[in-house]
C-alpha cells in the first residue's frame, strides 16, 4: 500500500475505535477528541489525515514543529490547531506563545508566567493543561497531586494563559491496573479543582497503547501518534 493511503487507513482505525470505545462505557463519541501526535510525520503525513478532516495536531520539539506549521499554513489548508505536549525549555516559550493554540505539559511557574507574557493578547488565550505527575518519581515530569491546587490558584492572575485541564502520562512500566489508576486519580482531581470554582472541561489522557483505557476513565482528548503515524 502507498505509504499515504495506510497512514488514512490507519488514522480511519484509530477514529472507529476511539468512538467505539466512548460508546462501549456509554459516552458520546463526540465527547472524546483525537489529537493527531505528528511528532514524528513528515509534511506528507500530516497533509494527509488533513485531507480526511483532522484538524488538531500535537508536536513535542518546537524546532521539529515549526518548519511543519510554516510549510502547512503556506498550503492554506484551512484552521489547523497546534497543541505542544513536549517539555518546555524556557528559551522555547516565545515560539511556543506564538505558534501553538494549545500547551498540555506546563508543570512550572516560571514557564506559566512567561508564556503568559509573550501570548499576543491580539491572540485568543493560549490553551493550557497543567500536567500531572502520576507516580512518585521525582524525575519525572508534571506537578505531584498534592500541588496542583496551589499551582492552578497562581495560574488565575496570567491573563493571557487560559487553564482548560490536566494532563497526564503514565510510565511505560506502568501495569494495566496502575495506568487505571492514574487517570482516575486525575480524573478525581479535575473533579475537585471544579467543585472549588474551576471550570475545566479538558482531560488529555490516553495514547496509542492506553487510550482506550483514558476513554472509560473520563479522557476528553487522547493524543495518539504511532497508531496513526507508524
Ligand atoms: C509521543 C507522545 C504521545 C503519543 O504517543 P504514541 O504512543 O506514539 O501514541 C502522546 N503524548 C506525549 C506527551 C508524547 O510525547
Amino acid at each position: 500500500m502507498d505509504p499515504i493511503e495506510k497512514v488514512q487507513a490507519q488514522y480511519q482505525q484509530v477514529r472507529r475505535e476511539i468512538a467505539d470505545a466512548a460508546i462501549a462505557c456509554g459516552r458520546d463519541s463526540e465527547d472524546v477528541m483525537c489529537l493527531a501526535v505528528s511528532k514524528t510525520a513528515d509534511v506528507d503525513a500530516i497533509h494527509a489525515v488533513i485531507q480526511l478532516g483532522q484538524k488538531d495536531f500535537a508536536e513535542n520539539r518546537v524546532q521539529v514543529a515549526l518548519p511543519k506549521i510554516q510549510a502547512l499554513a503556506s498550503m492554506h489548508l484551512g484552521d489547523i490547531t497546534w497543541h505542544f505536549i513536549g517539555p518546555i525549555q524556557s528559551n522555547k516559550t516565545e515560539d511556543i506563545a506564538k505558534h501553538f493554540s494549545w500547551v498540555h505539559s506546563v508543570d512550572r511557574m516560571k514557564v506559566a508566567e512567561r508564556l503568559s507574557a509573550q501570548r499576543s493578547p491580539s491572540l485568543p488565550p493560549l490553551n493550557i493543561c497543567v500536567q500531572v505527575k502520576v507516580e512518585n518519581d521525582p524525575e519525572r515530569q508534571g506537578v505531584a497531586f498534592a500541588d496542583i491546587i496551589h499551582f492552578c490558584d497562581q495560574l488565575s492572575p496570567l491573563t493571557n494563559i487560559k487553564l482548560r485541564g490536566l494532563m497526564c502520562m503514565p510510565a511505560a512500566s506502568a501495569s494495566e491496573e496502575e495506568i487505571h489508576q492514574a487517570f482516575a486519580k486525575t480524573k478525581q482531581m479535575l473533579e475537585t479543582l471544579n467543585q472549588k470554582g474551576y471550570h475545566l472541561d479538558t482531560l488529555s489522557m490516553g495514547m496509542s497503547g492506553d487510550y482506550q483505557i483514558a476513554i472509560q476513565e473520563g479522557s476528553t482528548m487522547v493524543r495518539v501518534g504511532t497508531a496513526i503515524f507508524k
